[in-house]
C-alpha cells in the first residue's frame, strides 16, 4: 500500500470545520471573528507513552485526546487536529483500529482532522490540536491569586493504579480494574469543564505529570504556594492488602496521566463551581488554597505535614 493510499484510507475524513482539509499543500481554516488561536501539541512514543502491545484503538484515542485536554485546560474549543506518525511497517489490521480510536475522539469533540505527516520510524504519534478562545479569556497558568481555592475535576490516580497494575506491583479487584483501565485508555478530556470555567477559573491546567507536578506549574507562574489537604483529594481507596497505604497516597499525588482538569478559583465562586460540576455530572473537589509562600504542604487527616519525595514524571530526570 502507498503512502498516498493509506492516508486516503485511514486519515481522510470530511472536516466541516475547515475551509480544506487533507489532500492539499496545507490545510485551510478561519478563526472566529474576535477570537484567538489557541495551539498545541504533544507526541506519543511508543515503550514510554504506551506499550509496543498496546490496543491500537486505545493509541489512536488518546493520543487525540491528551491534546484535546490541553484545549481544556485553556478554556479553548478544540477544532483541527494534524497527525504526524511513523510506522515501522503497514499493519493494516493495526492501522484501521488505530484511526478508528483517533476519529471516535475526534468526532466526540468535534476536531476535524486536517492534515499531518506519515513516514516510516519506530512508532511515534505527534498530534497538533488548534481551537478557538475568545481575545482575552484563555485560561492561563499564571493567574492563580493568594486566597484562591484549589480544585481538581473527578478523581487522581486511577490512571497510575491501572498502570501499576500492568506493571504486576499490585493486583486491582475486577471492579476497580475495570474503572481504572478506563482512565488510562480512555482519558476522557474535559472540555466542557474547561468552557464552563472560562469566567470562574484564575488558572488551569491539565493533571498529565501528577498533582503535584502540574499544580507546580501553575504555583511557579503565579509566583504563589499551595496546603492542600489530603483527605479531599478524591481518589480510589483500596485496602491495605492490596497496596500500601503510603503507595496509594503516592500515586493520587504524583501519579501520571488522568487528564483532569486543576485549576483554581476565588473563594467566592465556591458555590457555582459545584453547580457546574453537578450539570457536567463530573464531581469537583476543592483540595486546598493558594499561598503566598512557596512550595506545597500537605496537610494529612490530623492536620500534620506529609513529606513527599518525588512529585511527578519528568522525561529527563
Ligand atoms: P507533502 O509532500 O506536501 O508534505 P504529503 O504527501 O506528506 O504532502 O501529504 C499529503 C496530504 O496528506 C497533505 O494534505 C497532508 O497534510 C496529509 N497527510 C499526510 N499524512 C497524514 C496523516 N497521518 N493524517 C492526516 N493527514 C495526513
Ligand atoms: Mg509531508
Amino acid at each position: 500500500m502507498s503512502e498516498f493510499n493509506l492516508i486516503a484510507q485511514y486519515f481522510t475524513r470530511s472536516a466541516p470545520n475547515a475551509d480544506l482539509g487533507v489532500g492539499d499543500d496545507a490545510a485551510l481554516v478561519r478563526v472566529k471573528e474576535g477570537h484567538q488561536l489557541a495551539i498545541s501539541a504533544d507526541m506519543l512514543v511508543a515503550g514510554i507513552h504506551f506499550f509496543h502491545d498496546a490496543a491500537p484503538y486505545d493509541i489512536g484515542w488518546k493520543s487525540l485526546a491528551v491534546n484535546i485536554s490541553d484545549m481544556a485546560a485553556m478554556g479553548a474549543t478544540p477544532k483541527w487536529a494534524t497527525l504526524a506518525i511513523a510506522l515501522p511497517d503497514v499493519n493494516e489490521a493495526w492501522l484501521a483500529e488505530f484511526s478508528r480510536g483517533f476519529f471516535d475522539c475526534a468526532v466526540k469533540f468535534h476536531v476535524d482532522l486536517i492534515g499531518g505527516d506519515t513516514t516510516r520510524g519506530s512508532l511515534t504519534i505527534s498530534v497538533q490540536i488548534m481551537g478557538e478562545v475568545p481575545i482575552g479569556k484563555a485560561i492561563k497558568r499564571s493567574g492563580a491569586k493568594v486566597g484562591d481555592e484549589i480544585w481538581v475535576s473527578g478523581k487522581l490516580g486511577d490512571a497510575a493504579l491501572a498502570l501499576a497494575h500492568l506493571q504486576n506491583k499490585l493486583i486491582l479487584p475486577d471492579d476497580v480494574l475495570l474503572q481504572c483501565e478506563a482512565a488510562l485508555h480512555s482519558p476522557q478530556p474535559r472540555v466542557s469543564l474547561g468552557l464552563a470555567l472560562r469566567d470562574i477559573a484564575n488558572s488551569a491546567i491539565d493533571v498529565s505529570d501528577g498533582l503535584l507536578a502540574d499544580l507546580g506549574h501553575i504555583l511557579k507562574c503565579s509566583n504563589a504556594g499551595a496546603i492542600l489537604q489530603l483527605a479531599d483529594i478524591p481518589r480510589t481507596q483500596l485496602d491495605e492488602s492490596v497496596y500500601g497505604h503510603e503507595k496509594q497516597i503516592y500515586l493520587a499525588l504524583a501519579g501520571g496521566d488522568d487528564y483532569e482538569l486543576c485549576f483554581t478559583a476565588p473563594a467566592d465562586k465556591h458555590t457555582e463551581i459545584l453547580q457546574i460540576g453537578e450539570k457536567l455530572a463530573l464531581p469537583l473537589s476543592c483540595i486546598g488554597r493558594v499561598t503566598q509562600s512557596a512550595g506545597v504542604i500537605v496537610h494529612d487527616k490530623i492536620g500534620e505535614i506529609l513529606e513527599i519525595k518525588k512529585t511527578g514524571y519528568n522525561h529527563f530526570a
